[in-house]
């Protein structure tokens, strides 16, 4: 048996000790694989789907028991850029209106987590993607600069994962970052990512109809004073929060409300503090929208497992998306996705009046199959909203329905590359896209 021993004991250890050397171990290796899809969220579900409709053996590996990422784990509503982003959305929006657990909510749609737990699930048993639950990935296995797998770490122990192709759909590019890709990290200036938020349900909001999130705001701080609760709203007034998110079962809605500042998604002990406090805002939230006319019999159903985290890691790739791209609406040769999602940065600093991405303007863009590509590493692609961009870009090209298309294009050519035995570095970009035109992404 591999042990890694403290020599001497522990209570003997000298002060200031940081780091301990762990022992050589064997791994075994739990399972091979065409492509490896780690991560089950928009982009690994987008991913993985692609890979096995077209033919390959795709494994997808999630630290959660369940898929969907942010829409389930993190109960974010609505979706955002349905339509017009290729089969796979299609595929799902079809399933869950099919349930009956699809609506249409002001400019987006919305769903049941629930239902999209289960309807994903289904999908992927539909398409012959090898589904394993509760496993971490906590390292990469590379030769030289070729990515060949994952370690994953769960009750079963530390385990290997081969692939022909990996496909990193962890939203922060940890499979990325643990084989080397450079990154960035948070805004240029002060390195500030935008902060997080514990997405909650209600019901008893009745026929409750919301105007805009300035307008709740006023009548939440309006409440605060009137009934003397002594509490304050974590953000300034500002375009974009608060919103109560009608969902498909009446009278019910996601809460996109609590904001945590200036912490980093990546340290577990940011996250706990972060996780605590926006616990404590949604429960405080629920008590002032009670005295909010119409919202007399609102209740808390839940808070969310997992706290919502909008931006870590931007993976650099081949090419990197920029403001400039969006504002120009720009298209490339190699296009595989598009958006036309607007730039909404919730301000890393907490601040009044400060609009959604500063009034920063776009026109409907295309993600080029570069963004997808990490510098200087063979058989390894991101997808969702870790793929290389700027701050800004990433503002836009992170919601769900557009980090599907990248993990559908993903998927795509990891299937492509392991079935020609190519790096997906050498995949033509054109020829990837006239190929996802063909299976029906809209792409001018
Ligand atoms: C509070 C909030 C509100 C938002 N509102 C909207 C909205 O209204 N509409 C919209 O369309 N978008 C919205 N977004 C954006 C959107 O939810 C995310 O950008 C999107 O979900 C990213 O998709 P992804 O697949 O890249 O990552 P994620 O959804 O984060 O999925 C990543 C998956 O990988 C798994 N994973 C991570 N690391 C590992 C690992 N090491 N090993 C194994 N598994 C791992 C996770 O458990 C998860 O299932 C919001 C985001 C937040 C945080």
């Amino acid at each position: 048996m591999n042990r890694t021993r403290l020599t001497p004991h522990p209570m003997d250890l000298p002060p200031g000790l940081t780091s301990i050397r762990e022992a050589v171990r064997e791994t075994p290796v739990r399972a091979t694989c065409d492509v490896l899809v780690v991560g089950g969220g928009p982009a690994g579900v987008g991913a993985a789907l692609a890979a096995a409709q077209t033919g390959a053996d795709a494994l997808l590996v999630e630290r959660y028991g369940m898929l969907g990422g942010m829409w389930t784990a993190g109960l974010v509503n609505p979706f955002f850029e349905a339509t017009r982003n290729g089969w796979i959305v299609t595929q799902i929006v079809r399933r869950l209106e099919e349930a009956g657990a699809w609506m249409p909510w002001r400019w987006a749609y919305t769903f049941d987590p629930e239902t999209m737990r289960r309807e994903l699930e289904r999908l992927m048993s539909e398409a012959g993607v090898r589904l394993l639950y509760h496993c971490l990935c906590v390292d990469s296995i590379v030769e030289g600069n070729r990515v060949r797998g994952v370690v994953i770490e769960s009750k079963a122990g530390r385990e290997a994962l081969l692939a022909n192709v990996v496909v990193d759909c962890t939203g922060d590019g940890d499979v990325a970052a643990r084989a080397g890709a450079p990154f960035e990290f948070g805004r240029l200036g002060d390195g500030l990512v935008q902060p997080m938020t514990l997405m909650f349900e209600i019901d008893g909001t009745g026929d409750f109809a919301q105007d805009s999130a300035a307008a709740l705001f006023d009548a939440m701080a309006q409440a605060i004073e009137e009934h003397n609760l002594g509490v304050e709203l974590p953000f300034g007034r500002a375009n974009y929060v608060p919103w109560l998110i009608a969902l498909p079962a009446a009278g019910t809605a996601a809460v996109q409300l609590t904001h945590v500042y200036r912490l980093n998604p990546l340290d577990p002990a940011d996250l706990t503090a972060g996780t605590i406090d926006a616990r404590r805002q949604a429960a405080e939230a629920v008590k002032i929208l009670r005295h909010v006319p119409g919202l007399q019999g609102v209740r808390l159903r839940r808070t969310a497992a997992q706290i919502g985290v909008r931006e870590t890691r931007r993976i650099l790739g081949a090419y990197q998306l920029s403001l400039d791209d969006l504002a120009a609406g720009r298209r490339f040769p190699d296009g595989i996705a598009s958006c036309a999602f607007g730039v909404d940065i919730h301000e890393p600093a907490p601040g009044a009046g400060v609009p959604s991405g500063h009034g920063a303007t776009m026109q409907p863009y295309e993600i080029p199959y570069r963004c997808l590509l990490p510098a200087d590493l063979l058989n390894l692609l991101v997808a969702g909203r870790c793929i290389s961009g700027t701050h800004e870009a990433h503002a836009s090209y992170r919601v769900t329905g557009t980090c599907v298309a990248t993990g559908q294009a993903a998927g795509l050519a990891a299937a492509l590359s392991s079935a020609r035995n190519l790096p997906p570095s050498q995949l033509s970009g054109p020829s990837l896209r006239a190929a996802l035109i063909h299976l029906g992404v809209a792409l001018p």
